[in-house]
């Protein structure tokens, strides 16, 4: 079976994105939970609902989701993304293959 030219350019939309960043995009990120002080919980439980949030430690995107108390279910979410982390113009997050690719080629892994 003859060989496929192997196509080693990247999405023009990438632009600066960070390693860490793509590392992300590629692997899913590596959240550690960012509990709220106490006044907050207390001011969220009379409302009858509670907020967990979600910090990434490899590129710091921030998520936070307000929960429904009375379903336990996520009502309402608000995420922080840092510089770097979306595509250029405003086009939002990077397809997963896109940002595979990317990863393995600025790190010679291909
Ligand atoms: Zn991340």
């Amino acid at each position: 079976m003859a060989r496929q030219r192997l196509d080693l350019g990247l999405d023009d939309r990438i632009g600066d994105m960070s390693d860490d960043a793509i590392y992300c995009r590629t692997y899913g990120h590596t959240n550690m939970p960012r509990p709220s002080g106490r006044a907050r919980r207390a001011e969220l439980r009379q409302q009858g609902l509670a907020e967990s949030g979600l910090v990434c430690q490899v590129c710091g995107r921030d998520r936070t989701d307000l929960i429904d108390l009375s379903t336990w279910e996520v009502v309402s979410s608000s995420t922080t993304y840092p510089e770097g982390y979306l595509i250029k113009g405003g086009q939002g997050r990077l397809p997963r293959a896109a940002a595979r690719k990317a990863m393995f080629v600025r790190r010679n892994w291909v």
